[in-house]
């Protein structure tokens, strides 16, 4: 038997439970992992809430991500007792997911954890940190250096932004942050950030030029803020943009990429390349150290704060990381 969150529809509505499943219940797949850590995610709280429809095959248990221990393998790749880290391919939307103390899924979603992190660390760095270090690297790929100028950062004060700011600052960007809580200022400036504005600047509907600013732009926010942001970028700069936290829309015109050669990188970490998954991941042990990553995550919860905290972060009263301990 293990514990798991599960997600079923009455109705229209999504209803979560607390329920002990028996191990016949997991779905097929080559690798069964005891889940030690999962979090909290965006995606994560649209599934538990209903709010969105994340979920695609009932019932559900959900959690986009997990850090465990391999329990069986049918797969060469990996052996019993192997640490391993598992982002998206679906995961808590089509196929079982991390909010529970036991996973199967197919040995090639997983990524050996690097050896220097603990199964905790994994996850308080998350899809979040992971997909930070995706647009990180994308900016990065596509030219963006530190000496070129400061890097914006939208949704500050969000996982995917807080591990933006904090993986910039150690590659000796300087960083702007936006945030819509203003009284928060400070701890994104310990995070490295060397500037904070209020997220207001951006969330309005803007020219379509305006005056150039940013070098590079990370932004996990889309809508006006993300046109507003390809508007104030540099000659030749680029825009990583991975969130829709204001929208979906993307309200902008193509000018500053005809006349300003702007480029606008989407990043998506769901169904990454395993060697872009795996870059990652290394460029992540290697930049963070337990403080970093202390830093940015700073709430451990059981399975039976999920469904609470999931409104909470969708109202955006969430700051940090929620890491997920299925054995509380
Ligand atoms: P969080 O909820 O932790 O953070 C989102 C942040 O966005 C908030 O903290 C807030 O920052 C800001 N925000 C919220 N509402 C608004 C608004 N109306 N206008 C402007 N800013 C707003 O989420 P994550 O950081 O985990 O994820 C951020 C986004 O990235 C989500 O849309 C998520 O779905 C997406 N994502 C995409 C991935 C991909 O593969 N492409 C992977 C992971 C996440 P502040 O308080 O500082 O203003």
């Amino acid at each position: 038997m293990f514990k798991a969150l599960l997600l079923q529809q009455e109705g229209k509505e999504t209803v979560a439970s607390l329920c002990e499943l028996e191990d016949s219940h997991l779905p097929e797949g080559d690798v069964t992992v005891a889940v030690e850590y999962s979090t909290l995610n965006y995606k994560d709280s649209l599934a538990i809430t209903g709010r969105a429809p994340v979920v695609r095959t009932w019932p559900m248990v959900p959690g986009i991500d997990f850090a465990g221990t391999v329990l069986e393998s049918g797969d060469a790749r990996f052996k019993k007792g192997e640490r391993v880290i598992l982002n998206g391919w679906g995961v808590g939307e089509t196929r079982w997911g991390g909010l529970a103390q036991k996973a199967r899924v197919p040995a090639s979603f997983l990524v050996s954890m690097p050896k220097s992190l603990t199964s905790r660390q994994a996850m308080a760095i998350g899809t979040a940190g992971y997909t930070a270090m995706l647009c990180v690297q994308a900016l990065e790929r596509t030219g963006v250096r530190p000496g070129d100028g400061e890097v914006l950062v939208t949704g500050a004060n969000g996982g995917v932004g807080g591990f933006a700011i904090t993986i910039l600052a150690r590659r000796g960007y300087r960083i702007v942050a936006s945030t819509g809580r203003m009284d928060e200022a400070q701890r994104l400036r310990d995070l490295g950030a060397a500037d904070v504005i209020s997220r207001d600047t951006l969330s309005e509907k803007g020219k379509p030029l305006q005056k150039e600013r940013w070098a590079g732009v990370v932004d996990s926010v889309g809508g006006h803020t993300l046109a507003n942001a390809c508007a104030s970028t540099r000659y030749g700069g680029v825009v990583a943009a991975c969130g829709l936290a204001q929208s979906m829309d993307f309200p902008a015109t193509v000018a500053p990429f005809i006349l300003r050669g702007v480029t606008l990188v989407g990043v998506d970490s769901v169904n990454a390349p395993y060697e872009r998954r795996l870059a990652a991941w290394e460029q992540l042990a290697h930049d963070l150290d337990a403080a970093a990553i202390a830093g940015v995550a700073d709430q451990e919860v059981g399975l039976d704060r999920c469904v609470e905290l999931a409104g909470e972060l969708l109202a955006g009263r969430v700051k940090g990381r929620v890491i997920v301990n299925p054995n509380l």
